[in-house]
């Protein structure tokens, strides 16, 4: 298949790129490098089979030739985000999804949309089912990111229906492994790296709020296999094995044998309290289930997570 990856240089993308291309697909990349990063691809980059353009994809998007699908990743998606990049991030969940879609459309491709559990913002509902509408404050922090993706949501339901593309919608949990970037902020890559220097860990707030991690292989893995069923509502993926920010700090601390000690700091404002995500549609309708532990994760990002904490030094 000739399939065309936005945001293909950044975290997710780029592993999602690599996968397929390795199943023997003709992959094009494109990404403006706001928060993805060509080291991301560089092994890729002489493969017959691969192309990468720089462009932003909330600009119109002119691609030669066929294309099977559309999947649309571009976006930056930390929280530490959010502020600097507010308006890129509006405009990519929303022109660039307009501008991916409108891709598919002219090319009779299908389309993917990365999406997030922070549709459901800080939830009322737990774990959270896809049929849970979420708690968004438009107008927060947060609001810049979840209303970009609930919107980007809404427009591919509506080409859906109205100009009958073949969608996937995938709302992605907490992700970590290799090729975070060094400063993404998010709390494994901030603790990990912290943990590796001996430095204090930051947690914010009293480390009562949950999450639950995912290692990026078992997205990529639920991410490929979305693609070989005809299924247009959402659906997670990620783990669904809870933990407190306090249990993930001293996990590793422990894992590390490090140091640290814990740095209590301020809970940024409409930090959701609670994130577990019901993974009944993806367990029965893809035949797919997590294979990594938070732990064993862990161990698989260790080498790079330690190469960008001496590299940050
Ligand atoms: N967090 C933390 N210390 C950090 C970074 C994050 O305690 O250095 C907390 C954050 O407040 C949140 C959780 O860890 O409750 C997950 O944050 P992250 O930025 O990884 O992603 P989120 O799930 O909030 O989008």
């Amino acid at each position: 298949m000739r399939i065309l990856i936005t945001g293909g240089a950044g975290f997710i993308g780029s592993h999602l790129s690599e996968k397929l291309l390795k199943a023997g697909n003709e992959i094009i990349v494109i990404d403006n490098l706001v928060t993805g990063s060509l080291e991301n691809i560089a092994h890729l980059d002489n493969h017959p089979n691969f192309t990468f353009i720089n462009h932003n994809v909330s600009e119109y998007i002119s691609i030669d030739g066929d294309l099977d699908w559309v999947m649309h990743f571009a976006s930056p998606a930390s929280p530490v985000d959010f502020e600097k990049l507010a308006i890129p991030i509006l405009k990519v969940g929303s022109l660039g999804t307009h501008n991916a879609l409108g891709l598919a459309r002219e090319k009779n491709a299908k389309f993917f949309l990365a999406s997030t559990s922070e549709v459901y913002g800080d939830p009322e509902v737990h774990p959270q089912p896809e049929t849970y509408f979420g708690n968004v404050n438009p107008i927060g922090p947060r609001g810049v990111y979840d209303e970009s993706k609930r919107f980007a949501e809404a427009i591919t339901m509506a080409y859906h229906h109205k100009h009958k593309i073949d969608t996937r919608i995938v709302r992605i949990f907490n992700t970590f492994g290799p090729r975070m970037r060094a400063d993404d902020g998010r709390v494994v890559c901030s603790f990990v790296s912290q943990a590796l220097l001996n430095k204090p860990i930051t947690v914010f707030g009293d480390g009562s709020q949950t999450r639950s991690f995912q290692y990026v292989d078992d997205l990529v893995d639920g991410i490929c296999k979305m693609m070989e069923v005809e299924f247009n509502q959402p659906i997670n993926i990620g783990n669904p094995v809870e933990f407190t920010i306090n249990q993930l700090a001293q996990m590793v601390i422990k894992l590390l044998d490090s140091k640290s000690t814990i740095e209590y700091l301020p809970l940024p404002q409409d930090d959701p309290k609670r994130r577990r995500p019901d993974i009944t549609r993806a367990t029965t309708l893809l035949n797919w289930a997590p294979k990594y532990s938070l732990e064993d994760g862990l161990k698989q990002s260790l080498d790079y997570f330690r190469q960008i904490a001496l590299s940050s030094t």
